[in-house]
């Protein structure tokens, strides 16, 4: 039996495996960083164990510049857990360098957000966590 305890309005948050792990470290550095495939020069999120294109498994990591660009997204406007009151924003984000992650865009009104809109990253610290968000470039 699990001794974990479980607070309910605490917010859900990034379990980071040994894969993942690195990624979440650098945000927590303020830095976004993608993983690039040696063979193929191909950059990719999130993290895995091989090139999505090509299957190498030979990878590092590159910085990237926390800039990029809406490529769509959703207004929820139903808050589903306490902790993330709505209206919020989810949008998946395209990076200037290619990668696409899912994330949220703040800063700004849900309203104004547009498919196509320039952002840039903006790290947000939760618990032992530091979450990459986007906010208008
Ligand atoms: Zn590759």
């Amino acid at each position: 039996m699990s001794t974990r305890t479980t607070d309910a309005t605490a917010p859900p948050l990034p379990q980071p495996d040994s894969l993942t792990r690195p990624f979440w470290e650098a945000c927590r550095r303020r830095a976004l960083e993608v993983q690039a495939c040696e063979a193929c020069d191909h950059l990719f999120l999130p993290f895995g164990p091989r090139c999505p294109r090509c299957w190498s498994s030979r990878l590092a990591v590159r910085s990237a510049s926390g800039e990029g660009r809406v490529y769509t997204f959703g207004i929820y406007r139903r808050t589903y857990h306490p902790a993330i009151p709505a209206p919020y924003v989810v949008a998946l984000v395209e990076l200037s360098e290619g990668p696409r992650l899912i994330s949220n865009i703040v800063g700004c009104a849900p309203e104004n957000v547009q498919i196509g809109m320039a952002v840039r990253v903006r790290f947000t610290d939760v618990g032992e966590s530091t979450l990459p968000r986007f906010e208008p470039a």
